[in-house]
């Protein structure tokens, strides 16, 4: 019943309920709205805004593309690829995070290898001329319309494999139909031994689609255009500079919320399966048709402002895992870190203990990390200067989805640590802006 207290302390059932429905209702159509509007509207919501009121739902379906033959093979393709090479690329044996119910997942730390193989091989083949990248952006609109029909049915055999067939203990139903199916019921789900399918989900199939679709948005450019903005370079610098600090720090990924705690259901899985391809990639899509000139130095200054942003991230992520993997036995800024001792009871019933960190980037508030993820977002927009309002679309959407994480975690972290998370408030009292929030 692990997934019962876990699902119940996330949300309320009311908010699941909203949330779940919205997703499911706005999300597809919005995925599919934000496609035409940066690849046929010009980038403008008013411009589609105007076309759906004189042409209604007919209008809205005629704009809906139908999956074609070819966009389930680019899908295809690519994810045997990207599993193939999760499977087969050699790579160090980590250990995650003690789950609640004792188990210990082994992973292999293949990710920075895969990330290569995978740019230098869509790079070759276009270089080569044996496929062209801007066959993708061409199907781009079927391409999503497939992702969107075939992961929700990905995630009702995620559901039936929590039922029928779950990997490990770290599984359990609610009870309820619903809130399984969205929030998910296997922490750890697997096929075979080895196929760990939330790596496959969120990092060889999400993450790495934002670094392939940021290379095939700059080839579309270039072969349309005969050159690239400096604009387009800026983006898709940055988009690449943080897609590789996430693979470099892969095996730390698979120590977050995202991996240690949140379940394999909708909310996660067709987030990064439709959600990260489309959405997280969105300020690249419009610079194709928008190729705006910034001028060296004003590029020049966004490209080492995004990179910092970047950086402080990574530094703040590599500073808490040092710290826990050295059992506090490390140097923060320069000093032996303070820390607060915290024991838990585990859900068999055993006492633990683990640290928190009051000292270095974790000093300034207790979700620090998450400005210099949005600052960073921000930075590869903002070559799209300000003639529309949609390229910022990801950029509101992470601020509202990180202020409410850093709410999930909160609440996560009170009921596990009890008094001694209050303490840890009282020391650091800020959730995420210091100062402010
Ligand atoms: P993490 O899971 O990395 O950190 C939160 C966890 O760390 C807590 O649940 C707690 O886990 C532990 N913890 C909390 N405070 C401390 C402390 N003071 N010292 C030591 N351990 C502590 O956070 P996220 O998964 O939210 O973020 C990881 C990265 O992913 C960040 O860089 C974030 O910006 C990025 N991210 C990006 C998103 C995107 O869509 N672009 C979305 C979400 C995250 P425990 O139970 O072990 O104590």
């Amino acid at each position: 019943m692990a997934a019962a207290t876990e699902a119940k302390t996330v949300h309320s059932a009311v908010v699941t309920y909203v949330s779940m429905l919205s997703l499911l209702s706005l999300c597809p159509p919005f995925v599919i709205l934000l496609w035409y509007t940066m690849v046929h509207a010009d980038g403008s919501v008013s411009q589609t805004w105007n076309f759906l009121k004189q042409h209604g739902l007919q209008g809205f379906i005629e704009i809906w593309p139908r999956p074609t033959a070819t966009a389930w093979k680019i899908i295809f393709v690519y994810g045997v690829f990207e599993a193939a090479l999760q499977l087969f690329v050699p790579g160090k044996r980590i250990e995650g995070p003690i789950s609640p119910t004792g188990n210990q997942p082994a992973y292999k730390a293949n990710g920075m290898a895969a990330y290569f193989v995978t740019l230098v091989t869509y790079i070759s083949l276009w270089w080569f001329g044996i496929f062209n990248p801007t066959v993708v952006y061409d199907h781009l609109g079927e391409i999503f319309s497939a992702l969107i029909f075939g992961s929700l049915v990905f995630c009702i055999f995620l559901y039936i494999k929590g039922h029928v067939a779950p990997s490990s203990t770290d599984s359990g139903s609610s009870g309820n139909l619903i809130i399984d199916f969205y929030w998910g019921m296997e922490l750890y789900p697997r096929i075979g031994k080895n196929f760990d399918i939330k790596v496959f989900t969120n990092c060889r199939f999400g993450m790495m689609s934002w670094a392939v679709l940021a290379v095939t948005y700059c080839i579309k450019q270039y072969e349309v255009n005969g050159k690239v903005s400096d604009s387009m370079l800026v983006n898709t610098t940055l988009m690449l500079v943080y897609v590789t600090k996430f693979f470099w720090w892969e095996a730390g990924y698979w120590n977050t919320m995202d991996i240690a705690h949140d379940r394999a259901g909708f909310y996660i899985c067709w987030g990064c399966l439709v959600w990260v391809p489309s959405v997280y990639t969105s300020p690249g899509m419009y610079l194709v048709n928008h190729p705006v000139n910034l001028g060296t130095q004003l590029a020049l200054y966004i490209l080492v402002a995004g990179i910092l942003c970047i950086y402080i991230n990574y530094d703040c992520d590599r500073q808490r895992q040092e710290f826990r993997r050295t059992n506090g036995k490390c140097i923060v800024w320069g000093k032996a870190p303070s820390k607060i001792e915290a024991t838990y009871t585990t859900t068999s019933g055993e006492t633990k203990t683990s640290l928190l960190l009051t000292s270095g980037w974790w000093s300034l508030s207790r979700h620090f990390h998450y400005v210099p993820e949005i600052l960073a977002a921000f930075f590869w927009t903002v070559p799209a200067l300000f003639n529309h309002l949609l390229p910022y679309f990801y950029v509101v959407f992470l601020t509202i989805l990180l202020f409410d994480r850093a709410k999930r975690d909160d609440d996560r972290c009170r009921s596990k640590y009890g008094k001694y998370w209050k303490l840890y408030c009282s020391k650091v009292p800020y959730k995420i802006i210091p100062g402010i929030h």
